[in-house]
C-alpha cells in the first residue's frame, strides 16, 4: 500500500515508517507539494497532520483534494487535540481522526484496515464516481475477495497483507512491547516537538 503522509515532524514520520513497515510511505512536510505530485505518487491512503508547513494547512489540503474528486481515505492526524478538532477534521473529508502522541496499536490497525481494502480495489477507479453508483455490491465483492486473499498464502506474502489480514488483537507480546516502547519515544520526542 502506498501512504501519503504529510507532516513535518520528521521524527513523527520515522515512527510511522516503523510500524508501517512493508509499506511505501511518501512523505512531504508541506502541503502545496503534496497536491502538486498527488497524482503521480497515486498514494492509497493519506495521513494528514493539521500544522503542516507551508502555506496551506492539513485541512485545507484536504478539501482540496475532496474538491478534486479523490476518494481514498484520509486520515487526520494532529497533535492539537482539542474540542471540536475531530468534527472540523470529518467536516474537510477526513475519514478518521488520530490525536498525537500517535497511538501506535491505533496506527497498526488503520493500516491494516485500509491496506486489506486496497488489495481488493483498483486504485485507479476510486478517484471516479462509479465506485458510488457501485455502491453495496462493492463492498460485497470486497470482502468475499479478502477471504480469498487472506486463504493464499503466495498472495500474502506477495502483497504483505499477512499483517493486513490478521486481527489486531491476536498482536504477539514482542509486538505489544514494541508498540508500547515505540509510544513512549515518541511522547519523549512529542514533548520537545513545538510545531
Ligand atoms: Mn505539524
Amino acid at each position: 500500500m502506498r501512504i501519503l503522509y504529510v507532516e513535518d515532524n520528521l521524527t513523527n514520520v520515522s515512527l510511522v515508517k516503523r510500524v508501517a513497515r512493508g509499506h511505501d510511505i511518501i512523505n512531504y512536510i508541506d502541503g502545496e507539494d503534496a497536491l502538486h505530485n498527488f497524482d503521480k505518487d497515486k498514494p492509497d491512503l493519506v495521513l494528514m497532520d493539521i500544522q503542516i508547513a507551508g502555506r496551506l494547512n492539513g485541512l485545507e489540503v484536504v478539501k482540496e483534494l475532496r474538491e478534486q474528486g479523490h476518494q481514498l481515505p484520509i486520515i487526520a492526524v494532529t497533535a492539537y487535540a482539542m474540542v471540536g478538532d475531530r468534527e472540523k477534521c470529518l467536516a474537510a473529508g477526513c475519514d478518521e481522526y488520530i490525536a498525537k502522541p500517535l497511538p501506535i496499536p491505533k496506527l497498526l490497525e488503520i493500516i491494516k484496515k485500509y491496506a486489506a481494502s486496497v488489495e481488493t480495489q483498483d486504485t485507479h477507479l476510486r478517484k471516479t464516481d462509479e465506485v458510488k453508483a457501485v455502491g453495496a455490491s462493492e463492498k460485497e465483492t470486497q470482502e468475499s475477495q479478502v477471504a480469498d486473499v487472506s486463504s493464499t498464502p503466495a498472495e500474502m506474502n506477495e502483497t504483505s497483507t499477512d499483517e493486513a489480514t490478521e486481527h489486531p488483537t491476536s498482536n504477539d507480546e514482542t509486538t505489544d512491547a514494541e508498540a508500547t516502547k515505540l509510544e513512549v519515544e515518541n511522547e519523549e520526542q512529542e514533548k520537545s516537538d513545538t510545531k
